[in-house]
């Protein structure tokens, strides 16, 4: 199928790391502002199937070691393709992409970060051509739905302008649909296991009320997908019991997150960053933290360069979030899952957030409850933990409660002595001695203090800020 492509195609190449030594070039990531892909459904007639076009510089054209904008457009078409259908089909870009020998790719939407190997554009992958006949093959081969493919890939900064803006008021078009529903009103949620080629004990739970870690993949994308492949990797969770509104706690969501994960998380919190989190994979949008001397949250967007108010940037944490773990207190989101009124709703939601960056709060204004957004600090405000604590007592946080309590607040947080620092639980932890592996089931790991410093260790996972 790929007989003329200079470089491998296949599942195995998913999941390559390119570093930054090893890379001919870069498209998107975090140097570049505007960038984005997106999947349109067009009219069968305004599809020329099977077309590649390139509207700027093409690969070859570009300066080693240097980062250039992108945008990927794809338009597709079939008697059976519904619009409702675009967000699923565009996370696809991410799966045949990565099938790709040397092509690196990260993230979604207008978050993208794309590099290419010098190992295999030396092979002769010197060309956008390659990638969009690759993936016209796999979206017509894998999703025998679609009927017609065209791809563009832009690279010129003027075409790829107005076209941004444009994908921007589509992202959030389909977004704003799911938001008048609420999770009591379904009886079905939605799984992705589209990212367990990189992190295999991940499973997504997708609600209409917790939008999917990467914030590509809606409920209603998740009801389209699972309706046209339902043994595909987006599948249906029959809800079955709630055992715990509050923390969003259902029978048949811990049912198929256990057969899903293999045993490896056999509950899942939706609403909760403690006890049974849902897992996060690496292409998470932000990371919710917990700051235990406040005994609050803060939140981080993937986009934000500077360190946030514990010292560690986004890319730190994202290496202790990602890989399809629960990890107490480190909580992978999506914007669109902020939006929500569910959002860490078991751990007092918006009242229990402390610190976010400046653009983060001021986007997401209208979902932030106005009796704490002002108590809410961000970089501007203040650069340590105790400039935040005087920032919180100097603007009455909801927060404070929790500290008048004494050592009892905070429990999820806190070990039964109120002394320890909780550092991790899960359902089952395992760990590998002597050739055993050992598995600790519902552990429960506390320390009298935990020191966490910026290290970067040998394997990274998936989706993080530095590839
Ligand atoms: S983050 Fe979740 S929903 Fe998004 S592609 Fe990965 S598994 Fe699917």
């Amino acid at each position: 199928m790929f007989e003329k492509i200079p470089v491998e195609v296949g599942l195995v190449h998913e999941g390559e790391r390119v570093r930054k030594n090893d890379m001919q070039v870069e498209l998107g990531g975090p140097h570049i502002a505007e960038k984005f892909e997106i999947v349109r459904v067009r009219p069968a007639d305004q599809i020329e199937d099977g077309a590649i076009r390139i509207t700027g510089p093409d690969i070859s054209a570009m300066e080693e070691g240097k980062s250039y904008p992108i945008g990927i457009v794809v338009e597709i078409a079939g008697a059976k393709v519904e619009p409702d259908l675009e967000g699923v089909v565009e996370r696809r870009i991410h799966e045949y992409s990565n099938f790709i020998e040397g092509f690196m790719h990260l993230n979604q939407r207008y978050d993208i970060w794309i590099r290419l190997s010098k190992k295999s554009y030396k092979k002769g992958l010197t060309s956008f051509r390659f990638i969009g006949e690759v993936m016209h093959e796999l979206f017509k081969n894998e999703l025998p739905i679609i009927e017609k493919v065209q791809i563009t890939f832009i690279t010129d900064p003027d075409t790829i302008r107005p076209l941004y803006a444009e994908a921007l008021t589509t992202y959030e078009a389909r977004d704003a649909r799911a938001r008048g529903l609420s999770d009591e009103e379904v009886d079905t949620f939605y799984g992705c296991a589209l990212c367990q080629s990189f992190a295999p004990t991940h499973v997504c739970v997708i609600t209409p009320q917790r939008y999917a870690n990467c914030g590509a993949i809606s409920w209603f994308d998740g009801r389209a997908a699972a309706g046209i492949d339902p043994k595909g990797p987006i599948y249906a969770i029959e809800k079955g019991t709630c055992i715990d509104a509050e923390k969003g706690e259902y029978t048949g969501v811990n049912e198929s997150a256990k057969k899903r994960s293999m045993g490896e998380v056999s509950r899942v919190y939706l609403y909760s960053a403690f006890g049974y989190p849902h897992t996060s994979c690496g292409c998470f949008e932000g990371i919710a933290f917990y700051i235990p001397e406040v005994e609050g949250f803060g939140i981080v967007l993937r986009g934000f360069r500077d360190v946030t108010v514990n010292g560690l940037p986004f890319s730190t944490m994202a290496d202790s979030t990602a890989g399809g773990r629960q990890i107490d207190g480190f909580h992978g989101i999506s914007i669109e899952y902020m939006r929500s009124k569910k959002f860490m709703d078991a751990d007092g939601g918006y009242n229990r957030v402390v610190w976010m960056p400046q653009e983060t709060k001021e986007r997401l204004k209208q979902y932030i409850p106005e009796s704490v957004y002002g108590a809410i600090a961000t970089e501007k405000d203040v650069k340590s933990i105790p400039e935040l604590k005087a920032f919180l007592s100097a603007h009455d946080h909801p927060v404070m409660k929790r500290w008048e309590t004494g050592p009892e607040a905070g429990q999820d947080a806190l070990a039964g002595d109120g002394r320890h620092v909780q550092v991790f639980s899960g359902g089952d932890i395992p760990l590998t001695s002597g050739g055993f592996r050992i598995i600790l089931k519902n552990a429960r790991i506390t320390a009298e203090k935990v020191i966490i410093q910026p290290i970067r260790p040998g394997g990274e996972h998936h989706g993080t800020q530095k590839p």
